[in-house]
Formats: structure tokens, C-alpha cells, sequence
């Protein structure tokens, strides 16, 4: 099959779903790979790196869309995009298919096959291929090092002879796989880091990490009601009111707050409050994580960085594994291969679009003139 990599048409976003080396497994499985000139320029893969890897550059992405059976993108298609997919096409990509129906419906009727990176199941046996998680990670990385951008002090306390530095004190809310990967930054920075999550049993993650994870004045049972099937779901409001409580105490002596509390296919709960921003220090940072869902912060305000009057930087950015495009398209492009890879199991350069297996099917959510989204649950956990 010919696999082909359009530049990405979303302003500001310089990741690319393959890097050269991607390219040349994929071209073991049995495939060729066609990229449009400079659609890895802006990851720092320049289009000789791509020809060097045996890549087909190919000037225009009419020219790509038109000689590619399979079309490989990181951000959903826009309209031109839509309008480019032909009869028997695949397009693997991130698509947003909850409350897309229009999109969806315009694939159908191309007779194209849609793959959305976002569905591939979280079970065990998808994880190479999981890019919420790839990107998450990054973003929870960069969360932090965008935080200390904008903090004026030291992460790890220090005693010099020009006088004694506490350490930072950072407040992680939420501990999926972002907040885990932020938590993960800001102990090795040497700060002092506390998570929250509704779902208490990743406490015990939170502290092998070396923080310390707060805990609420409540009811066990109370807080295990706020997580179902290893994701959170809207807290009751006597649990809410504790939770807000809590932070409402700690946020005085927090320096830094990066907030990644999200529930599946709802607007982010707000959990940082006006009157806990006012209550911060001069020179202290929010970075909202959940901003592109409404933001866990009320304040925030998506894709900008705002300074409050009180001195606290808020920062509301959307595109964090975009400002780390070299290793997010590195990552994007690993997971990529390995869902082409599942759909080449020969390794002859033959698609076998295979909707008995779990993760393949629950991923695809168009497939031979039919919306076959939302998809039943996996077989296998
Ligand atoms: P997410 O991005 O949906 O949410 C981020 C975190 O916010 C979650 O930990 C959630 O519990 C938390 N949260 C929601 N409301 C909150 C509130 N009011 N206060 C504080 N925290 C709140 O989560 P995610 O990173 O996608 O991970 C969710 C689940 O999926 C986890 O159980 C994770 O282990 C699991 N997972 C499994 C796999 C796999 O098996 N392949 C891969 C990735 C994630």
C-alpha cells in the first residue's frame, strides 16, 4: 500500500504522523510512504531525511491525498481534507468523532475508512499504539517545564552562600497518565509535589513517585464513587464541596498548580476556584492542562497565557505536545506504525482491515459506507 503523510493543515501544529525512521519499518512491512514536501520540517525532519529513508516527497498535498491508499495525520481533517478522502481510502488520524456526526457522515459517503487515534481501546495489548497516552505524557512533561518558564524561582530548595532557597511547591490535580507524567517532572526538579485524583487508588502510584497525595476528609466509599471502570465520572457535591475545600486550604502555600482533571466526553470540572487564584502568591503559576475542555481553573482563558492582578501567571495553552513536535511526532509516529503494523500481519504490503479484532474495530469508526461509531466494548480487558 502507499502511505502518505500530508503536512498538517491546523495553524501552529508542527507534528507529523511519520519521522524517517518510522518510515523505513513501515516500508519493511511492505509498504511505500509518500510525504508532502516540508510536512516534517517544523519536527525538525527535513524532506532529504525523508528521501534519504526511501520517502516519495511529493510537492502538493492534492497530489499526496490523490496517490495514497492510506493517509496517516495527527490532527482531525478539516473541511478540504474531507472533501479530498476517496472510495476505499483510509484515513488514520486523531478525528473527534463525539458530536462529529457531520464529519463522519461526509466519510461514509467518500467510501473512505476512517481509523481515529483517539478510540484505539486502552487494553494492554493497544498500549505501542495509544496516543492519547503518548501525547498526554508529553504534555504533562511540558506542563511543568512551561511552569518553571514562567516561575521566577528555583524548583529544588538550595542553601548557598547567598542565602537559603525553599523548594517549590507544586499541587498536581489529577493523576492520569498527564498528571503522572507531570508529577514525575516536578519530584525530579526537586520540588515539593502534591496530586489529587478522585480515584484513590492511584495514591499508592502518586507516592512511589515520591509525592505526597492528599487526602480528603471524606468517606471512602464516597470517593470511590466518583470512578467507574478506571475513569472519574461527576463527583457528588458533598464530595466536591471537601475536594474544593481542601484546595481552597493548600492554595496560600502553592507555588505551582497544573491541572489535568478530565471526565470522558464532558466539559472539565472546575476546580480552582477565583478566590483560590486571588489567594495565591505573586509570582506563582497555573498551567491548565484541561483548557481545551473549558479548563479545571476559572480563570483560564484557552490558548493564552493570561497574568492575573494578584501577579499569578495562568497559563491556558492547548497545543503542548505541538511546542515538543520532534519527540511528540517521534512518538505519534511509533504509535502509527505499530497500528500498521497490526493491519499488515503478513507483512506484504497488504491491508487486512480486520473487524473481528478488538482493537482495530474499536478504533474504526467509518468502514465500507457505514458509521460504525460508537463501536461495542472490547472483548479483552
Ligand atoms: P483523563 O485524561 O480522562 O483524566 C485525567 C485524570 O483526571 C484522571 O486520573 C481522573 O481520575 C482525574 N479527575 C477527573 N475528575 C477529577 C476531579 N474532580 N478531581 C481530581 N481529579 C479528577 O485520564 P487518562 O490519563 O486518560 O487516564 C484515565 C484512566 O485510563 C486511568 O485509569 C488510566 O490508568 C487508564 N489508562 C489505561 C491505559 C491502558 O491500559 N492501556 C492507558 C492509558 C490510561
Amino acid at each position: 500500500m502507499r502511505i502518505g503523510v500530508p503536512r498538517e493543515v491546523l495553524e501552529g501544529e508542527a507534528r507529523v504522523a511519520i519521522t524517517p525512521e518510522s518510515a523505513v519499518q513501515l516500508q519493511k512491512l511492505g509498504h511505500s510512504c509518500l510525504i508532502e514536501a516540508g510536512a516534517g520540517a517544523r519536527a525538525g525532519f527535513a524532506d532529504a531525511d525523508y528521501a534519504a529513508a526511501g520517502v516519495e516527497v511529493v510537492k502538493t498535498a492534492a497530489a499526496l491525498w490523490k496517490g495514497s491508499d492510506i493517509v496517516a495525520k495527527v490532527r482531525q481533517p478539516n473541511d478540504t481534507e474531507l472533501k479530498r478522502l476517496q472510495e476505499g481510502q483510509t484515513l488514520i488520524s486523531f478525528f473527534g468523532p463525539v458530536g462529529n456526526d457531520a464529519a463522519m457522515e461526509r466519510a461514509r459517503k467518500s467510501g473512505a475508512s476512517v481509523i481515529a487515534m483517539e478510540m484505539i481501546p486502552r487494553i494492554s495489548r493497544a498500549q505501542k499504539m495509544d496516543a492519547l497516552s503518548s501525547m498526554a505524557n508529553i504534555a504533562g512533561y511540558r506542563a511543568v517545564i512551561e511552569a518553571g518558564n514562567n516561575f521566577g524561582r528555583f524548583f529544588t530548595g538550595q542553601i548557598t552562600a547567598a542565602g537559603k532557597v525553599p523548594p517549590a511547591r507544586v499541587l498536581v490535580i489529577g493523576a492520569g497518565v498527564a498528571g503522572l507524567a507531570a508529577i514525575g517532572t516536578s519530584t525530579s526538579l526537586g520540588a515539593v509535589t502534591l496530586a489529587f485524583d478522585v480515584r484513590p487508588e492511584v495514591a499508592e502510584q502518586v507516592e512511589s513517585m515520591g509525592a505526597e497525595f492528599v487526602y480528603l476528609d471524606f468517606s471512602e466509599d464516597a470517593q470511590d464513587g466518583a470512578a467507574t471502570g478506571g475513569y472519574a465520572s461527576v463527583s457528588s457535591p458533598e464530595f466536591r464541596e471537601a475536594q474544593l475545600a481542601k484546595f481552597r486550604e493548600l492554595a496560600p502555600d502553592i507555588d505551582i498548580v497544573i491541572t489535568t482533571a478530565l471526565i470522558p466526553n464532558r466539559e472539565a470540572p472546575e476546580l480552582w476556584t477565583e478566590d483560590m487564584v486571588k489567594a495565591m502568591k505573586s509570582g506563582s503559576v497555573i498551567v491548565d492542562l484541561a483548557a481545551e475542555k473549558g479548563g479545571n481553573c476559572k480563570l483560564t482563558v484557552k490558548d493564552e497565557k493570561i497574568v492575573t492582578e494578584n501577579g499569578v501567571t495562568i497559563v491556558g495553552y492547548t497545543d503542548f505536545p505541538s511546542r515538543m513536535a520532534a519527540q511528540a511526532s517521534s512518538l505519534y509516529a511509533t504509535n502509527i506504525r505499530h497500528l500498521l503494523s497490526d493491519l499488515t500481519p503478513e507483512k506484504d504490503g497488504e491491508v487486512r482491515h480486520d473487524m473481528e479484532d478488538d482493537v482495530i474495530r474499536g478504533a474504526t469508526i467509518v468502514h465500507k459506507g457505514e458509521i460504525t461509531y460508537p463501536p461495542p466494548p472490547p472483548k479483552v480487558q
